[in-house]
């Protein structure tokens, strides 16, 4: 039925119980920037690490373009920031400092194919960092393939190649971001390519929002010398305060965009 004031077209699925997730086994979550593990699978995450299950996460870019501006935190203080921030919002959430991994991309400029030596060298950094994982990962958590944001997709498309189509993982689980607020027909998930269900992360949702509190820089006034500084919205961030997070879900292997 059309109705001018429909719901977006996010695909949210059936509401599983909180324990569906340990049937996904020890977990690689890949976040574009530093935040995206938090406010896309914090509850995934905080619910793994409570039953004991390992996860790894591997931060891809390094988080600076989010305020170009600012004199008093230029790129490399404001990487180490953001990095001191997301150690701290996975520590919330039970994750070791030991299982995060800093790819160090530039943010805004992950790299796709057509950037080529950019591109291979990164397609080999993340070869070798899966190659060395020290525990056996049966599930890739990933950014959605059509995210809106550019560094979202070279991400997904970057494991996806580095892992020669993620065909060592069990599952493979995509996350929605700016799918939510600035999905146009173009990105949204059609129904033959992968299926959605939702996650009951109400009995986590506290630890969740203090691990998003933990991203300063992103939802505080911590950086106020940049105007044209990036800040997490109250509209954004009430899609990632809900007690549920949304999963899409295709079969390892198939589907995958050329
Ligand atoms: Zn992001």
């Amino acid at each position: 039925m059309l109705s001018t004031n429909a719901p977006r077209a996010v695909p949210e699925g059936p509401l599983l119980p909180s324990t569906a997730i340990q049937q996904l086994g020890p977990a690689l979550v890949v976040a574009p920037h530093p935040d995206d593990e938090t406010l896309g699978c914090g509850g995934a995450i905080a619910l793994l690490r409570k039953a004991n299950i390992p996860v790894e996460v591997l931060v891809v870019s390094d988080g600076t373009r989010s305020h170009p501006g600012s004199r008093r935190w230029p790129a490399p203080a404001l990487r180490k920031l953001r990095e001191a921030e997301t150690r701290e919002a996975l520590g919330v959430l039970g994750v070791e400092s030991d299982c995060i991994t800093f790819l160090g991309l530039p943010d805004g400029a992950v790299p796709f194919e057509m950037d080529l030596e950019a591109f291979a060298w990164a397609v080999q950094r993340c070869r070798r960092y899966l190659d060395e994982l020290t525990i056996e990962v049966r599930a890739i958590v990933l950014p959605w393939r059509r995210d809106p944001h550019a560094d979202h997709r070279a991400a997904w498309n970057l494991l996806y190649r580095a892992s020669g189509g993620f065909r060592s993982f069990e599952r493979r689980l995509e996350y929605p971001i700016w799918l939510w607020e600035q999905g146009g027909a173009q990105h949204l998930p059609q129904p033959w390519e992968v299926g959605s269900w939702r996650l009951d992360i109400a009995a986590v949702i506290e630890r969740k929002l203090a691990a998003i509190a933990a991203h300063r820089s992103q939802t505080s006034d911590l950086i106020d010398d940049d105007p044209d500084g990036f800040r997490l919205t109250p509209e954004t961030l009430a899609f990632f305060e809900r007690p549920w997070e949304c999963y899409l879900e295709a079969p390892c292997s198939l589907n995958a965009p050329h």
